[in-house]
């Protein structure tokens, strides 16, 4: 399968990681949109949330306890961070592998769409 985010999985393509275990893998964004831009994403392909069924849930939690293990890394635990995923055409989703930003290092916009 031809997929961004799955190469990058395979280190095929390079990135710059920040966390991976067996389950996840998160890197920074190429096109940062905040100090901190961070893309955490299942190292199985799931295409998008539309996709997370009871089969592949506990990978989605695995990735929700390791956002905070991220975040204080990062050093914005404490002023705070937003965590969105963007799920198809009216969400502008653009790599059809599921992923979370983690976006933090500034006050960011009262606006979320
Ligand atoms: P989305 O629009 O939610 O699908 O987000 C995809 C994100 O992937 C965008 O923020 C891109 O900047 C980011 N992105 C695309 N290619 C790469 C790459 N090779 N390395 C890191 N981030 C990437
Ligand atoms: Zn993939």
């Amino acid at each position: 399968m031809d997929c961004l985010f799955c190469s990058i999985v395979a280190g095929k393509i390079p990135s710059s990681r920040v966390y991976e275990d067996d389950v996840c893998y998160a890197f920074r964004d190429i096109h940062p949109q905040a100090p901190v831009h961070i893309l955490v994403i299942p190292k199985e392909h799931i295409c998008c949330a539309n996709a997370v069924t009871s089969e592949n849930s506990a990978t989605v939690a695995k990735i929700f306890e390791v956002i905070p293990v991220i975040a204080a890394e990062q050093g914005i635990d404490k002023s705070g961070y937003r965590v969105l995923t963007n799920c198809g055409d009216d969400a502008c989703q653009t790599v059809k592998h599921l992923h979370f930003h983690i976006l933090g290092g500034r006050k960011l916009s009262e606006e979320m769409a």
